[in-house]
């Protein structure tokens, strides 16, 4: 199988070629073609071309072209969840790669349906003021590895539903299931409107910088974007900001551990904890936390680690050697701080980036699994007193993505949850996001909201339109 950039409608192989490894094997799958600058300066070109009639295809048309991208997915859905798992290393079933396929054809859908409105501001005998929307022209979609499918496609479909045309770079951690999707949508949209390139961050900073790019939209970690902020201010561009998350969620003592003990699993170790708004902090009340560690412990054995490809696994390896190493680093550093290590907490045994599904009790701020995002399938257990106190530490971090609150009183834990500081808050649940829920961060976790209606406008620009009735006639 072939792996190409396209651009311009066309595939493009390079000399030049890095390797995609497989987390759960440490092979190579694929030397993956590698973007020059050339390559780029000719996908920007080709979608500044495009843009001058993509934008003015008739709204029906493009929503009609975009649900048809999700039909393509969609039928295609196997062969590419197969190449996320090779290439990510999560599981194919369970909340892996079927399952962030499925997502990406549902979120495909719900985009294609959105509305581009245009408001009627003031109605009267002299004047009629409209607000209308406008695309920005290209933009430029940098992705990381976690959910490399699903967040190329949130970040692709508005853009295309709203107008707009798109260069992507994915991570080259995990090119190969965003090159096959783009190839695939290629034979749906005309040439130009969808390019991909290919590379490391260079590839990404030559974006951010490119003159032909008139917004940005970055899915990653904190410092990266604040370099894509720096470096997207001489040209002024437009930028969406998804960062990296640290999110506290906040178990009051009137919950029963067994009720929630599956839901909070979930939560934290969706993709092994390799996911943005996975709860990474987690505050019990001193009165259930034993019963709640007990309850945790139970729902980790029921739960096996290995390559995603094979039956019965439902958590992956770690995607890279470097993330790898970074929770076993974080691991080591909680025991030396005297965590009580309920469940893992040691590497497994090669090849692959495994590491086991590990539950930490008796570690509290200052020791860094608390206060790093870990990005990995460990979790920390906080035991606290006073609730004022432990919304207060949950506040203490710089991030401001997701958070929640968790206890009976659905009334109070909503007043809780909204003292959170962050852009998404929950109760009794964490990490539940969906379409038509806008979805971003406060503080380092970024700004910006994806999805819905309001995600859709971070597309577009606004255009006043004031008419001066002279005759007095609506115009
Ligand atoms: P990363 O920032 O290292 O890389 C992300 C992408 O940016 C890659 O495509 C990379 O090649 C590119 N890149 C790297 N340096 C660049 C630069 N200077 N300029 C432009 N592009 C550059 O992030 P990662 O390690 O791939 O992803 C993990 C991080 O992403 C975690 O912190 C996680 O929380 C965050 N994340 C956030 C969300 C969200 O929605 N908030 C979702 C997923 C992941």
């Amino acid at each position: 199988m072939n792996f190409n950039m396209i651009i311009n409608g066309e595939p493009v192989a390079t000399a030049n070629t890095f390797p995609v490894i497989n987390p759960a094997t440490e092979e190579i799958i694929y030397n993956c073609p590698a973007a020059s600058q050339e390559h780029l300066d000719a996908a920007v070109t080709a979608a500044n071309a495009a843009f001058i009639s993509w934008s003015q295809v008739p709204d029906s048309d493009r929503q009609r072209i975009v649900h048809e991208l999700a039909d393509v997915i969609e039928s295609n859905m196997e062969f590419l969840a197969r190449l996320i798992t090779l290439e990510q290393g999560k599981a194919l079933q369970g909340m892996g790669s079927m399952f962030e396929v499925g997502g990406s054809v549902a979120w495909t859908h719900a985009t294609a349906s959105l509305e581009i409105l245009v408001e009627v501001i003031e109605e009267s005998e002299k004047h009629r003021i409209e607000l209308h929307r406008r695309p920005l022209g290209v933009v430029g979609s940098i992705t990381p590895w976690n959910f490399p499918l699903m967040i190329a496609v949130w970040h692709i479909m508005p853009a295309l539903r709203a107008g707009n045309t798109v260069v992507i770079k994915p991570s080259a951690f995990t090119p190969l299931s965003t090159l096959k999707m783009i190839e695939l949508m290629n034979g749906i949209l005309p040439p130009g409107v969808l390019n991909v390139i290919t590379g490391e961050a260079d590839m990404g900073r030559a974006m951010t910088i490119h003159p032909g790019i008139s917004k940005i939209v970055f899915t990653g970690s904190t410092s990266t974007g604040k370099e894509i902020m720096s470096n997207a201010a001489p040209t002024l561009k437009r930028l969406t900001l998804e960062l990296g998350g640290n999110d506290a969620a906040v178990i009051l003592p009137d919950v029963n551990p067994k009720d929630v003990a599956e839901g909070i699993f979930q939560a934290a170790f969706v993709n092994s904890g390799q996911t943005c708004a996975a709860l990474k902090r987690l505050y019990v009340h001193e009165d259930i936390y034993e019963s709640m560690c007990t309850a945790l412990v139970e729902e980790s054995s029921k739960f096996k680690v290995g390559n995603g490809l094979d039956d019965g696994v439902l958590y992956g390896p770690i995607q890279n050697k470097a993330q790898f190493e970074r929770v076993c680093d974080l691991a080591l550093d909680a025991k030396l701080a005297g965590g009580r290590f309920l469940t893992g907490g040691t590497p497994m045994s090669g090849p692959g980036y495994f590491f086991p599904l590990t539950l930490v009790a008796d570690v509290s701020d200052g020791v860094r699994l608390v206060d790093e995002e870990q990005f990995g399938p460990i979790l920390p257990i906080i035991a606290y007193t006073d609730i004022d106190d432990a919304i207060a530490r949950a506040n203490s971090s710089a991030n401001g993505l997701g958070g929640s609150v968790w206890s009976a009183d659905e009334k109070l834990a909503k007043e809780l949850a909204c003292k959170l500081e962050c852009g998404t808050v929950w109760v009794n649940t964490h990490a539940q996001i969906q379409p038509n829920m806008p979805f971003g961060g406060v503080k380092d976790s970024g700004f910006g909201v994806e999805f819905g209606q309001q995600g859709l406008d971070e597309y577009l620009s606004f255009q006043s339109v004031f008419i001066n009735k002279l005759s007095g006639d609506s115009a």
